[in-house]
């Protein structure tokens, strides 16, 4: 995914956005990780080995520099690791959202692995590492009907997202954002 964003948004609003479009399912702390600092959303000062960790109120500006590579992390239990490169430093055209998307990746497409025909909708997130993965709507339904007695007691169906945290603790997907991006049409 490639984003425009404002210089004097925070940490914070970028936190909120990648959470908002690929992260958010119950709440998780996250942080990043910039130039070797820690930025948190409450930093915990008490507490902690080497530099404390700063808050994610300071601006873009004040941290960032273009070619810089960072790092998210959301969830410090089933972490979502994301890398963050700042590409350039510009002046655009007034927006008035902070976050403007510019282009993004087309929803992945997956064979149902259990018949290996349909498109699958559902991962089972039992089974990460196996290759059952991935379930369409017919094979969930002969699942709950009893017509695939292996399968039954190692399943949790989780949908299949255009995200990094697909089947991951109780990700479901966006509520804002769609799967598929549709740029903006300039007028
Ligand atoms: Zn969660
Ligand atoms: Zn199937």
């Amino acid at each position: 995914m490639i984003i425009q964003i404002k210089e004097n948004a925070t940490l914070d609003d970028l936190d909120r956005f990648i959470r908002d479009i690929w992260v958010e399912c119950c709440g998780h702390l996250s942080a990043f990780e910039i130039d070797g600092v820690s930025y948190e959303r409450e930093p915990d000062d008490d507490f902690g080995w080497g530099e404390p960790a700063k808050s994610t109120n300071h601006t873009l500006k004040q941290v960032l520099t273009t070619g810089m590579i960072f790092n998210y992390e959301y969830d410090f239990g089933s972490t979502t690791e994301i890398m963050v490169k700042v590409l350039d430093h510009y002046s655009a055209q007034k927006q008035n959202e902070k976050v403007v998307i510019l282009s993004r990746n087309n929803p992945p497409q997956f064979a149902c692995s259990i018949c290996g025909n349909q498109k699958a909708t559902w991962i089972n997130a039992f089974r990460i590492y196996d290759e059952d993965l991935f379930w369409c709507e017919e094979c969930v339904n002969k699942l709950e009907e009893g017509e695939l007695e292996a399968y039954e007691n190692d399943v949790c169906f989780l949908p299949i997202t255009n995200s990094p945290r697909m089947g991951v603790c109780g990700y479901e997907g966006s509520d804002i954002y769609p799967e598929q991006f549709e740029p903006d049409i300039p007028k």
